[in-house]
This record gives structure tokens, sequence and C-alpha cells, in this order.
């Protein structure tokens, strides 16, 4: 391995989040707009070659963990094939995805046959209705039969990702701290943050981690810390008192991780983010494309993790959202 990704506040990169698409099936409102969504050209993504060739790249360096995500990443077709030549890229060890579900009925098993073995489904409700509110299409009974394939084929482990938004999502608490205990399945709060494209977040939205953390504590039973907490995971992770069912909380707004942040971005039109918030960009498409070095891309990615800021800056008052949405970001 040649020396890893450092930047300048002692941080290892080695955890990349892959996009490759920001097109998607559903139009979540902190994420997306209603309509007229204007969406990258066909020709401005990635290949799965490029993306072959990128992660092959950075894996020379000690990345070894991958997510992909998007906008919904089970629209971009036979992503299963990408996932096979991802897995055979030596260094590569642990291969995640993030879906909203809504597709993996159909295609979980290719999934599984690919490689895929980590998959986390975002819901932020246990009711139709609610589902609807959320991300103004229907499809809540696609996502329920997609979670219990993924079960039913063995992928492993699967957590069910849910917004935390208050006035929205507070009478979902209690339903998946039920659910996790019956499924097995890990949910994860998620703070809303300010990504969404309408530009409507505010901070009073957010509902916090530790009001969920309070709410199942009291409405189900104690909860307390895992004694087996991922390093470098986003993730505080509790299980109930009684040992059964597991709940994870991302305080991304009151309490950021980003002092143990290990992750950086490909968007799924080449462009490096070495922060979800970063308001810089580096283009390795035009690198690829221009024909450029392996050394030279690799110079690229360690000037971008070099220049990351030391953390985000939600809380503070010089806050700038960046001008690309979670979808196109690659959440
Ligand atoms: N479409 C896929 C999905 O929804 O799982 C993958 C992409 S989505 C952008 C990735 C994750 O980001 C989802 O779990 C979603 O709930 C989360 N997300 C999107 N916008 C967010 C926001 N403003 N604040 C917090 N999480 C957000
Ligand atoms: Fe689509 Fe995921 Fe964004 Fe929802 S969060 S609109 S499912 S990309």
């Amino acid at each position: 391995m040649i020396s890893p990704l450092i930047d300048g506040f002692g941080r290892v990169h080695n955890n990349l989040r892959i996009s490759v698409t920001d097109r998607c099936n559903i139009r979540c409102f902190y994420c997306m707009p209603a309509d007229n969504v204007v969406f990258m050209k066909r020709e401005k993504l990635l290949t799965f070659e490029e993306v072959e060739r990128f992660v092959r790249v950075v894996a020379r360096c000690g990345v070894n963990k991958l997510r992909l995500t998007g906008g919904e990443p089970l629209v971009r077709r036979d992503l299963h094939l990408l996932i096979e030549r991802l897995a055979a890229i030596e260094g590569i060890d642990d291969i995640g995805l993030t879906t909203n579900g809504l597709l993996l009925e159909e295609q979980a098993q290719l999934l599984y046959d690919a490689g895929l073995r980590r998959i986390n489904i975002s819901l932020d409700a246990l009711s139709a209705e609610k589902f609807e509110q959320v991300t103004r299409r229907s499809g809540y009974d696609r996502v329920i039969a997609g979670i219990r394939k993924a079960q039913e084929v063995g992928f492993d482990p699967i957590k069910v990702n849910a917004v935390s938004i208050r006035g929205v999502t507070e009478q979902e608490i209690v339903p998946f701290g039920r659910f996790a205990r019956e499924t097995g399945i890990e949910v994860r709060f998620i703070e809303y943050m300010p990504l969404d494209a309408d530009n409507a977040w505010e901070r009073e939205k957010v509902l916090f981690a530790r009001e969920i953390v309070e709410t199942l504590s009291r409405e189900i039973m104690p909860l307390v810390s895992a004694s087996d907490q991922p390093a470098h995971a986003p993730a505080t992770d509790f299980v109930f008192a009684d040992g059964v069912g597991r709940i994870g909380v991302i305080p991304s707004v009151s309490e950021p991780f980003c002092s143990n942040c290990n992750r950086f971005r490909i968007t799924a039109d080449g462009k490096i983010r070495n922060c979800l918030f970063s308001l810089e960009e580096t283009d390795v498409r035009e690198l690829m494309r221009g024909e450029a070095s392996d050394e030279e891309i690799l110079e690229a990615v360690r000037a971008s993790i070099a220049g990351k800021w030391a953390g985000h800056h939600i809380n503070a008052p010089d806050f700038v959202q960046p001008e690309r949405a979670m979808y196109s970001i690659g959440g």
C-alpha cells in the first residue's frame, strides 16, 4: 500500500461513498424538490469502467470500504454488474448499499449474488400515509416487501435509516422501536440536515437524537449503550435493556462526529467531495476523460482530502448550505 489519504487534522480516509445516479423514484421533501428536477445528462455520469478505475486508484492508498448510493442507486441499470467489478478489486473488503427499497424485492438476489452483503434501507415511517407525506409518492408496501426479501436472501446486516423531523416523525419513534425488537433489524434515526433542495431546513425542525433515546427509554424500556460500538461509525448504538432490539442515532446536527470522520465521496458526475457540506469539488471525470494518469488522479484526491475542514459549520452563523442537495451529492 502507498501512503494513506490523510487530511490536515490527521484523519485517515479509507471509506468512499459512490453515488451512481442523481435520479430517484420518489421525492422525499428533505432531499429533492417536488417537481421539475433537472437530472444529470447520461453522458455526464461516470461509466462503470470509470468508477472501477477510480476505486482501483484509491484502493492503493488504503480505501477498503465502499458504499453505493444516489439518488436511488437501484434505478441505475445493471447495478449488480458494478458491484461484481468492485468486489473483485484488491483491497476492497466491504461494500454496502443505501437504498429506498422500492426496487429491492426484484433486485435483492442479483445484488447478493454479485457480492453485496450490507444494506441500509431508508424508511421514515411505518404507515403508508406518513410515508406518502414524506416521499410525495406511493410505494410503502413495496419497501416493506423489499425489507422482507432482503432478510430472506440473507443480507447481514440490514439496517433501516429514518430521518427525524420535528412535527413529522415523532409518532414513528415508538413503532420503529417495536419494529427493531420484532425483526432484529437495527433502526437508525438520522437528524434532519440542511441538505434539502427546497432550502426549507431550520434548526427547529430537527428532532434531536437525545429526544429519541429518551422517548424509546420511557415508552418501551431503557436503552443502554451497545458494548460493540463500531469505530468511525457516525451512529451511536444502543440496545434495549433486555438485549432485544438495537437502535442507532446519528446526531449529525446536535453532536457532529466530524473529528472521527474517515469518509469522502464521489458524485455520479465524477466530482470528489471531501465532506457532505463542502463548498468545493474536484473534477476527476474530466481528469479521467482527459487521459490523466493514475498518479495524476491520486494527486487530485490527495489535494481534496488535504483541504478538508475540521468540521461542518451547520451550527455556526457563517454556515452556507451547499448548492447541491442530498440526492445530487449522494448521501
Ligand atoms: N435513495 C437512497 C435512500 O434514500 O436510501 C440513497 C440516497 S439518500 C440521499 C441517502 C440517505 O440520505 C437516506 O437515508 C436519506 O434518508 C438521507 N437523507 C437525505 N436527505 C437528508 C437530509 N436532509 N437530512 C438527513 N438525511 C437525509
Ligand atoms: Fe430519493 Fe433517497 Fe432522496 Fe428520498 S432520500 S428523494 S429516496 S434520493
